[in-house]
């Protein structure tokens, strides 16, 4: 049964046809009246970055704004392996609907069909928009842009820049965006976190911000608001997310009533370094592109293990017979490029049942002994020079001469705001881009998909869809921020912030925050059981309580205050590990990332149940010490087949 107040707006009609459709039916504001109309747009990450400046080019007024100290340091650029585009580019029989297929499959049939199928459509936009911006695609000899695969997937389609492919997409928006700040149609405001979104008669129509130098709190208004402010994947503390990366804008907007969909979906990446300490507070990923050469094993026999524990021997000195390259071994037709659920699971089985090949027992290797035989040194030097830099860098092992260790840890959130097909929350006004919404990725992302995503949320979905909404605004005044809506929104943000001063007790955030983060890896990580998320959900209320007593957080409001950010932070992290918690227990099934123990087949793949569970979970915030709502989207599939994933044969 549809639930009321989830309406998709997912147009009718033909799948292939739907945006087509829905443009054409989309009101458009013409030139003159785009002027006077205001957009704040929350992050400048891919998604915030290509929007505000393809809605500033189109000649709305934009404020952007941003944690770091430019625009251009934000998340976005830390991504590494590629971005993918159906343009067949290989002429290796791909298209539109395979990349669909694919994306669907590999999110365990858990995303829209209509919103996929878009996403697939704009891809070969996106990779023209971006060279037309002069972003430095890898290329063949003959000048057409290179492709290498990405997991679940059997073609190959992901557009790269070396190893920095998120940095160079983002240098690339971040130079149309300063055309626009140039031009007067956007103006940056970097070093301004959002505290509160603030509503009026309904409608979101501002934010207060705080000023992370001066620690000002500030007001702004406009006609709509759009967040692109990332995932939470920091909720877990150690994760291959920037240090900044918080959930806190999707939190205040969830108390102010956009749902928040799908949150316990979150993504664990196969190939992160271990973690090898207690004073660690990231993680660095080596990227999924690494898997189309690199081959993932561990020690047949348990005495190799040990002696590799020991530092007996070395990887390279244990004959190819004794290896068990268990990805292969148990996924023929897609080996080492399995999904990452699948692959994080055979990674963590193989270390739970003793042969993890560190001293903590918690990793394993991924080796390129034979692609550098095959292929030899130049080639693979071309591919990934850079991670091999930053592996050795950060291991002082040469993955030229030994095989890399790596092991699973949270790297992205599919889970987030809930949006209806033209990406607004249930807040008319506010909306959702980019790794903030709960996206297109269902219960597991594919590889190279996440950029994909933004780039097409920010170029070329949400500056059309948000015409429709402003359409109807540009006679409105420009929002008064005197008005007592803000007045009350700075309140409530002041007084936050005055609470946190006043515990003065001993803790420092991060060691709070750190404690979070054992709760959420060994609650609701990567295997998840009934009894283990109800004790989870109790032991963040208790550690939120903890948090409330002991957190000590020195100096003032009114200055630079990094402390301040993290202890806001944490209070957003606790309230988000809660409801991903509830999410978790509430579908009782497996699929993607999300594994529950009791839903596994005897040879320990994911048991989903469409029947019960093929839904979209929305949650509605019911109030402080309320238990949210849940509202359930159905989902249908008219264009796929629902199949049980396979990637055996
Ligand atoms: C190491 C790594 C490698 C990756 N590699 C790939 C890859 O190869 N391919 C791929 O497709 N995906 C990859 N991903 C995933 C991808 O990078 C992200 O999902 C994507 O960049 C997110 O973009 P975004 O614009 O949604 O948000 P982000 O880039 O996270 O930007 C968020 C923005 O919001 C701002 N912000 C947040 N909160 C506030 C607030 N309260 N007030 C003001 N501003 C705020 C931040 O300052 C920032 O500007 C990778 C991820 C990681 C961690």
């Amino acid at each position: 049964m549809a639930d009321n107040k989830l309406i998709s707006k997912i147009p009718d009609g033909p799948l292939a046809e739907k945006w087509t459709r829905r443009k054409s039916e989309i009101r458009i504001v013409s030139p003159n009246n785009k002027r006077k109309l205001e957009v704040i747009v929350v992050g400048t990450g891919l998604g915030g970055a290509s929007a505000a400046a393809s809605l500033g080019e189109l000649g709305y007024n934009v404020k952007i704004f941003c944690i770091s100290d430019s625009p251009r340091r934000a998340h976005s650029i830390a991504a590494q392996g590629g971005i993918n585009a159906a343009k067949n580019y290989q002429n290796d029989n791909d298209s539109v609907y395979r990349l669909f297929y694919d994306t669907i499959k590999g999110g365990d049939y858990r995303s829209r069909e209509a919103n996929v199928y878009r996403l697939a459509e704009v891809s070969a936009a996106i990779i023209d928009q971006c060279v037309a911006q002069g972003v430095p695609f890898a290329r063949e000899y003959g000048g057409y842009l290179a492709n290498r695969s990405f997991g679940g997937v059997q073609v190959s389609r992901t557009f790269y820049a070396r190893g920095q492919t998120g940095q160079q997409l983002l240098l690339g928006a971040y130079a149309s965006l300063n055309k626009e700040i140039a031009a007067g149609t956007v103006t940056s405001y970097p070093r301004h976190e959002m505290l509160d979104l603030v509503i009026i008669n309904g409608q979101a129509k501002g934010i207060i911000a705080r000023n992370l130098v001066t620690g000002e709190i500030e007001r702004f208004g406009a006609h709509a608001v759009v967040l692109a402010t990332g995932g939470y994947g920091n909720t877990y503390f150690l994760s291959t997310n920037a240090m900044n990366s918080n959930g806190s804008a999707a939190m205040q907007a969830y108390r102010k009533g956009a749902f928040f969909a799908n949150p316990c979906f979150a993504q664990i990446h196969p190939t992160c370094i271990p973690v090898h300490g207690d004073q660690q507070c990231k993680l660095t990923l080596m990227s999924e592109s690494l898997r189309n050469d690199g081959r993932i094993w561990v020690p047949k026999k348990m005495e190799d293990v040990m002696k590799l524990r020991k530092h007996e021997i070395k990887p390279s000195q244990i004959p190819e017979e004794d290896r068990d390259y268990y990805l292969e071994r148990r996924y023929p037709a897609f080996g080492n490029l399995v999904p990452r659920d699948v692959a994080s699971r055979a990674a963590k089985e193989r270390c739970d049942a003793g042969y993890g090949v560190n001293e903590t027992g918690l990793a394993v290797f991924l080796d390129f002994a034979d692609a550098i035989k095959r292929l030899g040194h130049q080639r693979v030097e071309e591919r990934y020079g850079n991670l091999f830099q930053m592996y050795e860098k950060i291991t002082t092992t040469s993955p030229w001469e030994e095989p890399m260790m790596i092991y699973p840890a949270i790297h992205y959130t599919m889970g987030g705001l809930w949006v209806d097909y033209d990406l607004q929350t249930t807040i008319p006004g506010l909306y959702a881009i980019g790794e903030a919404n709960f996206s297109d990725h269902g219960g597991n992302r594919l590889g190279a998909s996440a950029l994909m995503q933004g780039l097409a949320d920010g170029y070329f979905i949400l500056p059309y869809t948000i015409g429709d909404y402003l359409s109807h605004k540009f006679a409105e005044p420009k929002t008064d921020t005197s008005a007592p809506e803000f007045d009350e929104a700075e309140k409530a943000v002041r007084e936050r912030i005055a609470k946190i001063f006043a515990v003065k007790g001993t803790e420092t955030v991060d060691s709070i925050h750190k404690k979070l983060g054992h709760i959420m890896w060994e609650y609701v990580g990567m295997a998840r059981t009934e009894e283990g998320l109800k004790k989870g959900i109790e032991e963040i209320r208790a550690l939120r309580e903890e948090f409330w007593k002991t957190v000590r957080v020195p100096g003032t409001n009114e200055e630079f205050n990094q402390e301040l950010e993290k202890a806001l932070r944490l209070v957003d992290f606790f309230d988000i590990g809660e409801l991903m918690a509830m999410d978790a227990l509430n579908r009782k099934e497996s699929c993607g990332g999300h594994f529950r123990e009791e839903m596994q087949t005897e040879e320990g793949e994911t048991k989903r149940d469409d029947e019960n569970f093929m839904y979209v979970a929305a949650w509605e915030y019911k109030g402080e010490g309320a238990e949210p709502e849940l509202h359930k989207e159905p989902l249908k599939y008219e264009n796929i087949k629902i199949a049980t994933r396979n990637y055996k044969d």
